[in-house]
């Protein structure tokens, strides 16, 4: 009987993962040529954002965010946590940030069962806390253009208590278009808030005009 139809053996290579999350070669998790791609770490600039990304959203780290995202990966985690560790520490002057995690939609928490962002800050070493919430489901981002997913995104996200006096970095999966993360920033800045910047696992390459941009991250 071949292995795949043996669901003992299937469960425990999801416990146990004998293949490279991010290329499929024989491996523990994540081999040592994806670990080796995850970088060179990149900056963008959004309207009153700063953005630091710890990869470019493309071949291997691509599959490495998808296999984490939507592949139930969370073994790979932690050499995704050792790309973006760098990044969380860096992004606040002070010792330990204070971190604002974009949130998944509801639909998506509830097909994962987990939060793959979430996860990837606490295997960064840092402790998460609910800082913005969803505050209305939104369609689906990926059906939108760009100018449709800024208005789509508006309003969509609320803070979960009073942040005055606090300094946040927003913390996400893939920065796409932005418009996400400025909405995060807004739900931030609204509550009392001060943004000092974002970071990111992953971001696409800069596309403009957003004609054929439709790569948006399930949420
Ligand atoms: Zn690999």
């Amino acid at each position: 009987m071949p292995a795949r139809m043996n669901p003992l053996l299937d469960a425990l290579a999801v416990l146990f993962p004998v293949e490279c999350a991010g290329c499929g070669s024989p491996d523990r998790s994540v081999c040592e040529q994806c670990c080796a791609a995850l970088g060179p770490a990149l900056e963008t600039q959004l309207p009153g954002l700063h953005v630091a990304s710890a990869a470019r959203y493309e071949g291997v780290v691509r599959e490495l965010v998808l296999a984490l995202k939507e592949g139930g990966r969370t073994d790979a985690a932690a050499a995704l946590a050792r790309a973006i560790a760098p990044l969380l520490g860096a992004a606040s002057s002070v010792h330990i940030p204070d971190l604002a995690l974009v949130p998944s939609s509801r639909g998506a928490r509830a097909r994962r069962g987990y939060d793959p962002v979430g996860i990837l800050v606490r295997r960064a070493g840092y402790r998460v806390s609910p800082v913005l919430r969803v505050a209305r489901t939104t369609a689906a981002q990926k059906t939108l253009d760009l100018v449709g997913r800024a208005t789509n995104s508006a309003g969509s996200l609320e803070a979960v208590r009073d942040l005055s006096g606090r300094r946040l970095t927003l913390v996400d999966d893939v920065l796409t278009t932005g418009a996400t993360l400025l909405e995060a920033a807004r739900a931030v800045r609204e509550a009392g808030g001060e943004v000092v910047g974002a970071v990111t696992l992953a971001a696409t390459p800069r596309r403009y005009p957003a004609s054929h941009s439709n790569s948006e991250q399930p949420r």
